[in-house]
């Protein structure tokens, strides 16, 4: 039974407020704390801020706070449901309690954090860990499957404050034999790509940004990828890494273009033909394994043009904003094969699974995701092995609130083993790991 719900004002890692959430059971305390995005679908759901240009220059969310403690609190006290069987029912009342289609009464911020609190005391009302909740909660099958982790380790876009438009530019050790051995070819990598960077740019571009991947004076595709091809070999690992993209291209697409010189003095249009084109001969140079958000959230015919001949993972992100009926859409229109996981975009923990479960119905892969804005809180790393989704990003592994859910990762791979569990590892599978 839950007795309490607490809520207090936090930090994200980029010092902006957020939603911090303490549910009380006879079991215990359970905390749960709210991520935030920068390159933020329009069709997410809302997450409340203050508006009060006299606190955190309108960025506080004492409004999601009080209504946690006034109306989604005594709520989930006196409904009686219970945290280990009744997740779906938790949710479904938060849902209802807000009663608006994008949770922008009582915000996604308080909603989430809520939800993600409950499933936290669920698992140890269940006396399971958390990644086994989730996956009763998901219905995956057993055995359990380790993620590939993709690192995000050159940062652009609006995480950055370099020229680069493209904001993700990422490595996957897909030949890895476990989630261990991954994180340290990705840290190797990480150190070896600093580096190539001293020694091309100089000490001073060595910063980092929003999620902890290096920002040097960079602004082409080709250049990012460039340095990860030299950094991967200097580290030893060629053939046995591959790579990732997400220009998050929503945030450069105006008037029908796409503006990749947006950072830059001056604006560099791009057609849609000519961003295709682009893409098509960076897939053909670079080992390049998926592709997200290549075009804008509202530019479905490119993406379904892109989607006829696709040799890699091809991720809706703004486009889909974890949520079914885009997800229903997107399937309608063939207009990719992925869906980004973001639990913050859709606001209930069963509303994320739901949805994920309906992309695997139409055979797409799920890629579970970090936000840009993030916090030490580690629920996703549960998330990726619950849902069997077989990879994740959550950034450079630099950075307390990255390393976090890469940290809980290898703690779970070791619990597995530990228990004698049977745990794989995606490798390259890891499209398909919900169905190994
Ligand atoms: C993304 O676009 O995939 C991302 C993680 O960035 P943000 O959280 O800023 O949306
Ligand atoms: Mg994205």
């Amino acid at each position: 039974m839950i007795r309490s719900v607490q809520a207090a004002q936090r930090l994200d890692s980029r010092g902006h407020p957020t939603v911090q959430v303490d549910l009380t059971t006879d079991r215990g305390t359970f905390r749960a704390i709210v991520p935030s995005g920068a390159s933020t679908g329009a069709n997410e759901a809302i997450e409340l801020r203050d508006g009060d240009n006299s606190a955190y220059g309108g960025q506080g969310v004492q409004k999601a706070v009080s209504n946690i403690r006034l109306v989604i609190g005594p709520a989930l006290v006196q409904s009686g449901l219970k945290v280990d069987t009744d997740q779906r029912m938790i949710d479904c009342l938060l849902k209802h309690l807000d009663g608006t289609k994008n949770k922008s009464k009582l915000g996604a911020n308080a909603i989430l954090g809520a939800s993600m609190a409950c499933a936290r005391a669920g698992a140890a009302h269940a006396g399971i860990p958390l990644y086994e909740f989730l996956r009763r909660e998901s219905g995956a099958k057993k055995p359990f499957v380790m993620p590939v982790p993709f690192f995000n380790v050159l940062n652009g876009g609006v995480h950055s404050g370099n020229k680069m438009a493209f904001q993700e530019t990422m490595i996957a050790p897909v030949g890895a034999s476990s989630f261990t051995e991954a994180v340290q070819m990705g840290c190797e990598v990480y150190q070896k790509l600093k580096k190539v960077i001293v020694e091309k740019y100089g000490t001073s571009a060595t910063g980092i940004g929003d999620e902890g991947g290096f920002a040097p004076p960079i602004s082409q595709p080709h250049e990012a990828l460039d340095l990860l091809v030299q950094a991967v070999s200097l580290a030893g690992y060629s053939g046995r890494i591959k790579f990732a993209i997400d220009p998050a291209s929503s945030e450069f697409f105006k008037d029908g273009n796409y503006d990749i010189g947006f950072k830059d003095d001056k604006p560099n249009l791009q057609s849609s033909k000519q961003l295709t084109d682009l893409y098509r001969s960076l897939l053909q140079n670079y080992p390049i394994v998926l592709l997200e958000d290549p075009f804008a959230e509202t530019d479905w015919d490119s993406w379904t043009e892109f989607n006829k001949e696709c040799p890699v993972e091809l991720v809706g992100d703004d486009l889909l904003v974890t949520n079914t009926k885009y997800v229903q859409e997107a399937n309608e229109k063939r207009a990719c094969n992925s869906m980004l996981l973001k639990i913050n975009q859709i606001g209930t923990i069963s509303e994320a699974i739901e949805a994920a479960n309906l992309a695997y119905s139409f055979d797409w892969s799920v890629f579970v995701s970090h936000r840009s804005g993030e916090t030490t809180d580690d629920f996703i790393a549960d998330l990726v092995v619950g849902l069997r989704t077989g990879h994740l990003k959550s950034g450079a592994p630099c950075r307390g609130e990255r390393v976090a859910k890469y940290n809980r990762l290898m703690d779970i791979e070791a619990d597995l083993l530990g228990k004698g569990e049977k745990c794989l590892y995606a490798g390259s599978q890891f499209r398909v790991a919900s169905k190994c």
